[in-house]
């Protein structure tokens, strides 16, 4: 086995790494506190390449594997999760359906400015009343006239409502038991997107509630084969959790370096706190979590670029790094003590941003119960 990195998939972390310290980490804490969406930085993102990592070179993408794709995204988390949760929702859940069900002519349409980063793309699975239970989408689509008429309610989606929002791709009822999905660009008439919602973390990416009035979408707007949708949508989600488990991984990271750096110049009783065996076990058991659960992340990642069956690989990775971020975040605060609970540290941002890595893209119970039928039971 080699678990070298190729060179390619080096220079990419290195190349994210050093523009997470140089221009993320300065401004993370500004915008968490304003609750502002980066848009200088997604500008800046889309000039390196970082908006369409895994989408091919012909449609405007870097063309590069899913590792590198993980590690770009573990590599922005160890900084930020707001802005990696921008280029994860963007890149897994808004384009990928686009590029993996999309006609040649949709792609054409659309990846060339997704990928470049010019426009920003949303996945609408969520509803009021279809979280865990997805299936259970009440949004309609009615085919009338050459047009999809849209009616509905989407919760919590993340990238719908910038400035530079394109579309969001949904999943909608168009038959009592069918359901398909569809790509609604921004700006079409019936679409209302809501105030950004307010969040105890990921406080500068952009969630909104969307809703659909008689919104006419173009028939050619139906992505992949009616009554395909959830299929498709369940689909994205096994891929997406790769890069929500390489954040659970990149978070756990951060944590533990913030940790250690502060362990280093903390005295108390006349040494530093590092000189302790309690804090040191703490960093001894974090550094030893975070190996075990990068090495699940890019497992996944590799079976999904040797395309092999990584569907569980993806939910093991997506439970062990939300359940290992969590206990990170959390003995990095008491490494902290009182100055760890005040917004000046770092730390204190990690630790609100972490709790949503158990819940979005399937809470822990989900993924359980999606590795338990993996397993055939
Ligand atoms: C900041 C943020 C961004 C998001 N971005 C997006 C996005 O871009 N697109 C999108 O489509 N969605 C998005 N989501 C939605 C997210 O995926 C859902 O919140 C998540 O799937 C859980 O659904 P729910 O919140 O309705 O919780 P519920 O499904 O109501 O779950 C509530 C609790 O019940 C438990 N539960 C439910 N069913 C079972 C069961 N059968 N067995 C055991 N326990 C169960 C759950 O595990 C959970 O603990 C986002 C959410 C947030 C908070």
């Amino acid at each position: 086995m080699n678990f070298e990195l190729t060179p390619e998939q080096q220079l990419l972390k290195d190349t994210v790494r050093e523009f997470a310290l140089t221009r993320v980490a300065p401004a993370a804490a500004g915008l968490d506190r304003e609750a502002r969406f980066p848009y200088e930085l997604v500008a800046e993102m889309a000039e390196l390449g970082l908006m369409g990592i895994p989408i091919p070179e012909e449609y405007g993408g870097a063309g590069a594997d899913t590792v590198s794709y993980a590690i770009a995204i573990e590599e922005l988390t160890r900084i930020d999760s707001s802005v990696a949760i921008t280029v994860a929702a963007h890149t897994s859940l808004g384009t990928m359906p686009i590029y993996l069900y999309g006609t040649e002519e949709q792609k054409q349409e659309w990846l060339p400015r997704l990928a470049s980063g010019e426009g920003l793309a949303a996945f609408g699975l969520t509803e009021p009343n279809a979280g865990s239970d997805a299936g259970a989408t009440s949004t309609r689509a009615e085919l009338r006239d050459g047009q999809w008429i849209v009616n509905g309610a989407k919760m919590f989606i993340t990238n719908a409502g910038t400035d530079i929002s394109a579309c969001v791709t949904i999943t909608a009822r168009t038959g009592d038991d069918e359901i398909s999905n569809f790509i609604v660009p921004n700006g079409t008439p019936g679409y209302e997107i809501s105030a950004p919602m307010h969040k105890l973390g990921w406080r500068a990416s952009d969630t909104r509630e969307l809703s659909f009035h008689d919104c006419a979408v173009p028939e050619g707007n139906l992505l992949g084969k009616p009554g395909k949708g959830f299929h498709q949508f369940l689909e994205i989600l096994d891929g997406g959790r790769i890069s929500v488990a390489a954040m659970g991984v990149g978070l756990a990271q951060g944590a533990y370096d913030l940790a250690l750096a502060y362990s280093k110049e903390r005295r108390q009783f006349g040494k530093p706190i590092s000189d302790f065996q309690a804090v040191q076990f703490a960093l001894a058991d974090m550094s030893t979590e975070i190996d075990a659960g990068r090495a699940l992340v890019q497992r996944a990642a590799w079976l999904k670029d040797e395309g092999k069956p990584f569907a569980l690989a993806a939910a093991q990775a997506k439970l062990y790094t939300g359940l290992l971020s969590n206990r990170a975040a959390n003995a990095a605060l008491q490494i902290h003590g009182g100055y760890g609970f005040m917004d000046e540290f770092a730390i204190s941002r990690l630790y609100r941003d972490q709790k949503i890595l158990e819940i979005g893209e399937g809470t822990n119970e989900v993924q359980r119960m999606v590795i338990a039928k993996l397993l055939g039971l």
